[in-house]
This record gives C-alpha cells, structure tokens and sequence, in this order.
C-alpha cells in the first residue's frame, strides 16, 4: 500500500469502457513474417469481417489465416467442435502442404471459450508431427489490447526454441516482428558494430526457429512483449534494458545497449551509426520546424504510446499534454521513461469516457487515438492520427525517422489545407 500510494496520481491505472482493437489485428502483421506459418481463428463470423478488413481481402496471394467459424448450433451442443475443428485442420494441411507451423487462435465469442484449444492444438500437434507443429494462443478481445496478440504469439512460440548449448557463446535475441525491411537494415548494424550471432524472433521460417538459453541476450523491438519477455526469461535468457528504436536518438540507444551488453564500447556504436544517424537527422529536420511546440494527446491503444512520446518530445519538440498507455511495463519502460523525464503525463489508462472529457477540456493540436475515436473527434475539430497505422508502418530505425515524423505532420498539413 505505501508503494501505491508513494506513486502519483497520473501513474495509478485506471480501468473503465475502453476503444481497441482485440489481439486478433496481430495476425495481420504477424502472418507476413513467418512465411511458412498459417494462423487459424477459431471463432465467429465478426472475427473472420475483422480480419478481411484489416488485412484486406488477397485475391491474388495465398493468405496464410483463416477463420474456422463455430456456428451456434455448435452452442447449443449439436455439433462436436472437436470433431469439426480436427476435420477443417486436415482439409487446411492437404490443401497447403507448405505450413509448417499451425496456430490455433482463440477468439471470445462464447462458443469458443467453451473449447479448450490448448488441449485441440497439443491433441493436432501430435497427429500432425513431425511435418508440422500445432501451437494455440488468444486473440480475445476480451482481456486483451490488440498488440497482445503479438505478446501472445510469440509467448506461445517460445517453449518450442531449441535449447542453446550450454558453451555457446553470448548470442542476442531480437524480439518482436520488425518489417523485413527495418530488419535486414538492424542486422547490418549490428554486425558492422561488432555483435554477432545475431537472430530474430519471430523468425521468417517456422523451421529455423532461433536457440535460446542462458547465454542469450534479449533484446525488446516492440514494448509489448510483456509475457514473451517472461517467457525467455524462464529459458534462462536476460532483457537487455533498452528504449525502443524510435528516431534517431532511440535507435542510437537501442543499438548501445545492445552492444554494451557485449562489451562494445559506446563509441564504436557513435561511429558505425554517424552516417544514418546525420541521414535521419536531415529526414527530421523540416518535420522538427513544422511540429515543435505542438501540443500532443495520445490515448492509449497499442502500448507504443510512451516510446512515441518521448520521439516526439526530444526529437521533434512537440509537447505531450497526455500520455496515456493500456499497460504501463515499469521494468521493459525504465529507460523511456528517464529519458521523458520526471513529472511527464504518462497515465496507465483504460477509462475512454474520462480520456475523452481530459482530452476535450486540453484541447490538443493533435490527438493520437484508436479509429473508433478518431472521426468524432476529427468532427469536434481536432487533428487526430490513427495509432494503427504506426504499428501497421515501417517506423522503427534510422531510415524510418522522417516517415515516422511525416506521419505526425500528414494530418496537421492537411487540417491547413482544408482551412484555406
Ligand atoms: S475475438 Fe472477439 S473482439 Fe475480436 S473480432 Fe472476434 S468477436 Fe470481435
């Protein structure tokens, strides 16, 4: 009790009516990384309308998820689900002999919190070995934010790593799904800076799943790997304390800390960097002139929202009115949160009618939020930014730093505009 009460106000979560997505949205971006992996939502028609338009309908590619949708006749215990689900599995296997790796993913409609799905998916596991591996995880809206999904793919993944040597050499474990893109453009730093072997998770190819042990070195991408983190953490590997690898300034640090759990000095990592940290200064420099002083709301959606600030704060020099984040991790954010300073308005936040009245009374110049609130606020004259889109985009690293700016300058432009 004195701990909680020794905290200020603005860190005691709040709970109430909140506006996210459920974690079923990481299969979006997740089923683009593990090219030989197949997500299977074991759920109801909602989730398969929410999956076709966040990922859009592919007509012309292969998409590697699907919902097996449980009918509610299924409720009413006229249907075996176990029977069903075990015939969509084979009838899934024989028609795409490609996948290797098979994720049942829960969803909450109440048909489906019936099943057991950990049970089904070890039940397949081992009618489908040894060419593929059946693993379950939930999406549920119900208790979680839209980027556990992710948090729970990847916990789900980790007892399957194969156990490292116990004489390997130190190796670092990147985890959470970065953009091809920004991961081929990490990996050739890291190995410019002197750190090696170097393997990310998820991994591109369910079949080259990374080592894990005590040896290994973990570090965060995406700051919501809360129970993924745990998850390494039982196989005997340590979280390298990191911020996020947001701008110029964050990536520098991100790629410090790494290299510092190496024993690399911090210069090395200053002069390996110089050329993409100037590039990424110069790409931030007009949005820097456009967005300083701005005033800046973000609501909490994706758990993205205090690594946003603090970039936005110091490397564009935007004010953060309030920070407000669904989980506020205080180990995985420690050095964010230095590095935004004492007394900055992070708020642990589920509570959206409270969020709204604050946001309201601030009147912010621009309001980063969910796209449930992002048109009646567009409505009330405010300049919003869709936080989905900073997870759906390519924004972590040097190259990114200026897309990651414009992305805050795009709807401030284009409220000038419509005023001319
Ligand atoms: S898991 Fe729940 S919240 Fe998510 S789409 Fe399905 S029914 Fe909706």
């Amino acid at each position: 009790m004195s701990a909680c009460t020794a905290l200020p106000d603005a860190f005691l979560p709040a709970r109430g009516q909140r506006e996210v997505f459920c974690g079923l949205t990481g299969i979006v971006w997740l089923h683009r990384k593990i090219q030989d992996a197949f997500f299977l939502v074991v759920g109801s028609r909602t989730c398969a309308h929410l999956l076709q338009s966040a990922a859009g309908v592919m007509i012309f590619a292969e998409p590697r998820f699907a919902t097996a949708i449980i009918e509610e006749r299924d409720l009413a215990g006229r249907a075996d689900a176990d029977a069903e689900l075990d015939r969509v599995v084979a009838a899934l296997l024989a028609r795409r002999p490609d996948i290797r790796l098979l994720f049942l993913v829960g969803s909450c409609p109440s048909e489906v919190i019936k099943l057991d799905l950990g049970r089904a998916a070890a039940r397949l596991d081992r009618s489908c070995a040894p060419g593929v591996r059946v693993l379950s995880w939930s999406g549920s809206g119900i208790e979680t934010t839209f980027t556990e999904g992710e948090d729970a793919c990847l916990a789900a993944l980790v007892p399957e790593l194969p156990a490292a040597a116990g004489d390997a050499a130190p190796s670092l474990l990147v985890a959470g799904a970065l953009a091809e893109v920004v991961e081929d453009q990490m990996a050739r730093l890291f190995a410019a800076i002197g750190i090696a072997p170097v393997r990310f998770l998820p991994p591109r190819r369910a079949t080259a799943l990374p080592p894990v042990g005590p040896q290994t070195r973990v570090l965060l991408a995406q700051p919501w790997l809360a129970a993924t983190a745990r998850a390494l953490g039982e196989r005997g590997a340590k979280v390298i304390p990191a911020p996020f690898p947001l701008g110029a300034e964050g990536t520098q640090l991100w790629l410090a800390a790494a290299a510092a759990a190496f024993g690399i000095a911090p210069a090395r990592v200053v002069q390996v960097t110089a050329p993409a940290m100037a590039r990424a200064q110069q790409a931030l420099a007009p949005h820097r002139a456009r967005l300083a002083g701005q005033r800046v709301f973000l609501f909490p959606d994706s758990q993205i929202e205090v690594p946003l600030a603090r970039f936005l704060a110091r490397e564009l020099g935007m004010a953060p009115v309030e920070i407000g984040t669904p989980y506020l991790h205080r180990f995985h954010l420690a050095p964010e949160l230095a590095l935004l300073g004492e007394g900055a308005p992070v708020r642990e936040d589920q509570d959206v009618e409270r969020q709204l009245d604050r946001c309201r009374a601030a009147r912010p110049d621009l309001v980063v939020c969910g796209l449930g609130l992002a048109n009646p606020l567009e409505a009330e004259g405010m300049a919003t930014k869709w936080s989905i889109e900073l997870v759906f985009t390519p924004i972590q690293g040097f190259e990114q730093a200026g897309d990651l700016a414009h992305l805050f300058a795009r709807p401030l432009d284009r409220r000038a505009r419509l005023r001319v």
